[in-house]
């Protein structure tokens, strides 16, 4: 029986045309008024709307819009499900997330960690840390020829808290010259404000790592929202730390928070970062990231949606060539990949982010492994542990968390937007419904609308 597709997007365009998005193979057409009258009629049970001698009943085939074999799209949604399973099974940990401590010296209004963890002062041992090393190092031999052929490397990213506290030197220095012996990528996430604590190793193994500092905006906005313990800001001296790295040829990550509160104060972020220079180096990469409330209580934070609308609003190229370079986050990041045609990334979205795939593993100082960074140091959700002995994980756990996906989820089962989602975010799914499976919706309908309406129609109405 002839079918179609439930995966597909239609949008008008200027004079008679419409956009035609399948949202499964990525396949983007332009159909005039007649076809997309047609191909509505024909979606919604009126299989007369598209004679089989209609040429564009073939076209539509060919593009993977229509069906005429039995359970013919079921059939290639299980290959694609074949597929992903193949890709888990080749696929290990890229990315070693280790925190060598969850206190902080800073207070940020906005921090997914609570402040007893800022002044928790349980530690990363010295033993803890050669076991996670180790762990690496196994990783490394046991994948040596697929990173080989891809020219990939293994990565570790230092988190906290705040990594860069004084008392972490001996930890942050083993992981930097462990790195250094064995070709791995170093990312440190940084306050920034500690900086000249840590000045001499940084430039010691600068070819090696990258250090991500955060500045939320122009001085009155950043110093309201990134505070010290006694409530005074960072601006300044954050500033100060970002000039004397670039003086050392470190390269910085420079992260902008967004929510209501600084989203339209971007403006003036870039007169200073154009005023510094920064702009002009090639040590800075500028890019923003959504504030994410897990207590669904906060006003300020941001649809995905809301920040691309005022992203663009604030000058947000999607093609990099504004101040901000890109955005983290799973509804934009993704859609900039569909969108792109020049994007290696071809295969749909299986999976919603780092902790549902395999490719990332929290390590923190109470000795839990966790798939996702939120919960770290939580003492919840884990998927394993480690000590001075071993890495052992809990096989049930870390299946439920990396094998997540949206062919296992029964209400993404069912969803049109399925394979540009993800599944969302599987912590959000805990909080508010107890459980991975009953999984509480991303933003993806209304961020890919705006997408399509305020960017892709615009650039195709140009040629058209
Ligand atoms: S999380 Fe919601 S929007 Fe995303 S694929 Fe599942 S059902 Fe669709
Ligand atoms: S599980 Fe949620 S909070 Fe954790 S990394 Fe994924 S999207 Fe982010």
């Amino acid at each position: 029986m002839t079918t179609f597709t439930k995966y597909f997007l239609l949008y008008r365009i200027k004079d008679d045309n419409h956009l035609l998005i399948n949202t499964f193979t990525g396949a983007l057409d332009i159909v005039d008024d007649k076809a997309a009258k047609q191909i509505e009629e024909f979606s919604n049970g009126d299989l007369s709307a598209i004679a089989p001698s209609d040429p564009l009943f073939n076209q539509l085939k060919q593009r993977g819009y229509l069906f005429t074999e039995k359970d013919g799209e079921k059939k290639l949604i299980a290959k694609a499900k074949a597929y992903d399973d193949f890709l888990y099974d080749q696929s290990f940990c890229g990315e070693f997330i280790i925190l060598p401590t969850l206190g902080c010296n800073l207070r940020c209004t906005y921090c997914f960690e609570d402040n007893d963890q800022h002044i928790n002062l349980k530690e990363m041992s010295m033993e803890q840390l050669h076991t996670i090393l180790d762990y690496i190092s196994q990783v490394k031999k046991e994948n040596h020829l697929k990173l080989k052929n891809k020219n990939q490397k293994l990565k570790i990213r230092i988190f906290g808290g705040e990594p860069l506290l004084p008392k972490n030197r001996n930890i942050v220095e083993e992981i930097l010259r462990f790195s250094k012996a064995n070709d791995i990528e170093v990312n440190i996430v940084s306050n920034g404000t500690l900086i000249d604590f840590y000045m001499d190793l940084l430039t010691e193994y600068r070819d090696v790592l990258n250090i991500q500092i955060t500045l939320d905006g122009q001085k009155e906005i950043h110093d309201c929202r990134r505070i010290k313990a006694d409530g005074s800001g960072t601006f300044d001296m954050i500033c100060k730390n970002i000039n004397k790295l670039i003086a050392n040829n470190i390269r910085i990550a420079l992260r902008v928070n967004v929510d209501a509160d600084n989203i339209n104060g971007l403006p003036d972020l870039y007169k200073i970062i154009q005023e510094n220079g920064w702009d002009k180096s090639a040590h800075i990469l500028p890019y923003a990231s959504p504030v994410v409330d897990f207590s669904s209580q906060s006003t300020t934070t941001l649809e995905e949606s809301e920040l691309l609308d005022g992203l663009i609003r604030n000058g947000y190229k999607t093609d990099g060539s504004g101040i901000i370079k890109f955005v983290v986050s799973p509804c934009i990041g993704y859609l900039n990949q569909f969108f792109n045609p020049a994007s290696k990334n071809n295969f749909c979205k299986t999976h919603y982010c780092g902790a549902t795939s395999k490719t990332e593993l929290c390590f923190s100082p109470d000795g839990l492994i966790t798939s996702c960074l939120t919960y770290s140091g939580k003492g919840k959700h884990s998927i394993g542990h480690f000590d001075e002995n071993g890495v052992y994980f809990d096989k049930n756990s870390y299946d439920k968390w990396t094998k997540r996906s949206v062919f296992n989820i029964p209400k993404c089962k069912e969803c049109k937007y399925a394979f540009v989602c993800g599944g969302g975010c599987p912590i959000k799914a805990l909080d508010q419904n107890g459980s991975m499976d009953d999984t509480v919706c991303s933003d993806i309908k209304n961020t890919i609308d705006l997408y399509v309406k305020k960017i892709i129609i615009k650039q195709l109405e140009k040629r058209l």
